[in-house]
Formats: C-alpha cells, structure tokens, sequence
C-alpha cells in the first residue's frame, strides 16, 4: 500500500470539493472495506477524506418512509424499532451480513459501495477487468463457485457481496447523492450496474459524488409479508451463495404484490420483473412459486463451479416463501 494523505472535515461540500478535485482521492467512513482494499492493490488512492463528522448518521421515520443517513451503523439501522417492527427484511439481511464487529463500524452508505470479494480481484498476481480494464478474466475458466449465473459479461462474472442492497432492492429503497454537480435521487434499480464491458465500474455514482441517505417508502405492514434468507457455506461472517429478500402483499389467499430479489446469483442484486408477475393475482403455492423460480433463473449462465447455483436459488426461493403459508421446509 503507498503512503497517501488523510484529511477531515464536517462539511459536505467541502468533502465532495476534496475528492472531485483529485482523480485518485476517495471518501472513507468505516473504512472496514476500503482500508483492505488498498492493502490488497485493489485500489489505490493518494488522499482519503474522511467523511465520519458529517451530519448524516440520522434515521428519522415519517408517515410513509423511513430516511436513513448514510453514515448510519449497519448495527444502529438493524436494531432501529422502526425497521424491526416495519421493514423486518432490513433487519435480517443487515445482521446476515459480516460480524457484530463490523457492523458496529460500517456504514450504510459504505456497505451498498463494498467492492465483489472475486479473489482475483483482490490478488495482484491474477488478471482482472475490474481493477485493471483490459487485462482479461481470471475467474471465468479458474475457480468460479462463488460468481454469478445472471448479468455476467465476458469480461466479469463477479457477485455484488451486500446483503443490505439486496433488500433495499426488493424494498424499492431510493439513494440519495450530493456531488459536484449539486444533489440527485437514484433508484436501487438504477444504482449498481451490470458489467458489460466496463467492469471496472460498479455503480452510477460520479467521481466526488458522495451517498448522503437512503429512503424506503414503509409497507402497509397488516398485509405484507417479509423474509431475508441467506444461504453460505458457514453460519457467521460469509458472504452469500445465494440470498432472497421477500416482500410479498397478500389479499386473502392470493398474492396482490410480489417483490424479489436475490443475492449471490447476479452481478448487481437481482429483480425479475417477469418472475413476480407468475405470482401477481395468484395464490401462494409451491408450484406458482416453482414456476417464479424457473422463470428466474431461464436466462442463467453459469461457469463449470457455479452451475448448481440455479437450483439452489430456485429452493431458497421455495423456501423463503413457503414459509408464509406455513408450508416450509
Ligand atoms: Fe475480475 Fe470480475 Fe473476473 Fe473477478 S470476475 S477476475 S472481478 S473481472
């Protein structure tokens, strides 16, 4: 890691003039991710801001949302009551995610900007589009367990690891940015992105563009029902093979709403707008939800390692839901 310089400030205009100033200067909050990236040569920047006495760890409730400050604990907005009692698919996915340890430190607005764990990524030894553009894919004929099996490119098939962004996804969460260019409001939808042929870049956020809050418009909380399931090798501190986030509305036996997303399958969280419309109008039944999942999964690509990624996301999916009707497993 080369040395680089450290300043602070409480103002985020002055923050955001910092680091737009500079190509190679980055914000930093926890730190609990970019500190190893910087270590391991995924990144390297010659100033960090540190962002940490700005005014943006607030998390305030009003009729119809909730408002998150991006500078919120993971450990903070998991135990908030509001999100316990309302948005109980946020709850889950933030204490699925890391270790107690870290989510007492890492930041919200941090944890949607956590860069793929691709080993490759994160090894200067291997080739890699996402830290140096052009240099090839390591992990498209290596070890590919952990990648994706939807939005893959050819030139990177790495998972997006945050269990948050897969249930902000499924909850239509908005992201609130300030930058060079004043404030803007960007759909979850719109805010990672899929590799293509630019890899190297994750998300819509320009450079000195700084994540203020997130916003979650909060369910009518009588007739929805909500689940985050994570499925990993080990019960602790691991990222996902595959994870669901559930939000489904129900009228009577039949599903009014359904919103989905999945971790560890995609190469951003993933929706299937397609796979909730099977059961829109419906009722809840293992085979509708067999039907949802087939439809998931149809346009799948999966490596030679990651193949069995396609049922098991299909069975997380039987199981995340039926577990509404009571018919779980
Ligand atoms: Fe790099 Fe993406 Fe390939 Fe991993 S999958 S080696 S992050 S280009």
């Amino acid at each position: 890691m080369r040395d680089f310089a450290y300043a602070r400030t409480d103002r985020a205009a002055e923050a955001v003039q910092l680091v737009a100033r500079r190509a190679d200067a980055a914000f930093i909050a926890g730190g609990t991710d970019l500190l190893n990236l910087m270590k391991d040569g995924a990144e390297d920047h010659d100033l960090v801001v540190d962002i940490n006495r700005l005014p943006l760890k607030d998390i305030e409730v009003s009729r119809d949302k909730l408002h998150i400050g991006a500078l919120a604990r993971m450990a903070d907005v998991a135990m908030h009551p509001v999100v316990r009692r309302q948005l109980p698919v946020l709850s889950q996915a933030l204490l699925a995610g890391a270790s107690p340890q870290v989510r007492n430190v890492a930041s919200i607005g941090g944890n949607l900007l956590q860069r793929t764990r691709c080993g490759y990524f994160r090894n200067e030894e291997f080739a890699c589009n996402k830290r140096r553009p052009g240099s090839g894919c390591s992990a498209l004929e290596g070890r590919n367990r952990w990648h994706a099996i939807l939005g893959v490119s050819d030139h990177c098939i790495a998972v997006h690891p945050s269990d948050l962004a897969v249930a902000l996804r499924a909850l239509d969460a908005t992201v609130h940015t300030f930058g060079p260019d004043g404030a803007r409001t960007i759909a979850m939808a719109d805010f990672h992105r899929v590799p293509g042929d630019t890899p190297h870049i994750d998300n819509s956020l320009r450079h000195g563009e700084l994540v203020t809050a997130v916003e979650i418009p909060l369910p009518d909380s009588r007739n929805t029902r909500q689940r985050y399931l994570k499925v990993r090798d080990r019960a602790t501190f691991e990222f996902a093979v595959v994870s669901v986030a559930a939000v489904l509305r129900t009228r009577g036996r039949s599903v009014e709403d359904a919103r989905l997303a999945f971790g560890g399958v995609g190469t951003r969280p993933w929706r299937s707008a397609e796979a909730e419309s099977v059961l829109r109008g419906k009722p809840l039944t293992e085979r509708n939800i067999a039907a949802a999942g087939r439809i998931l999964v149809k346009e799948a690509q999966p490596r030679p390692d990651n193949a069995f990624k396609a049922e098991l996301v299909q069975r997380a999916l039987q199981d995340t839901l039926g577990r509404f009707t009571g018919g779980s497993r």
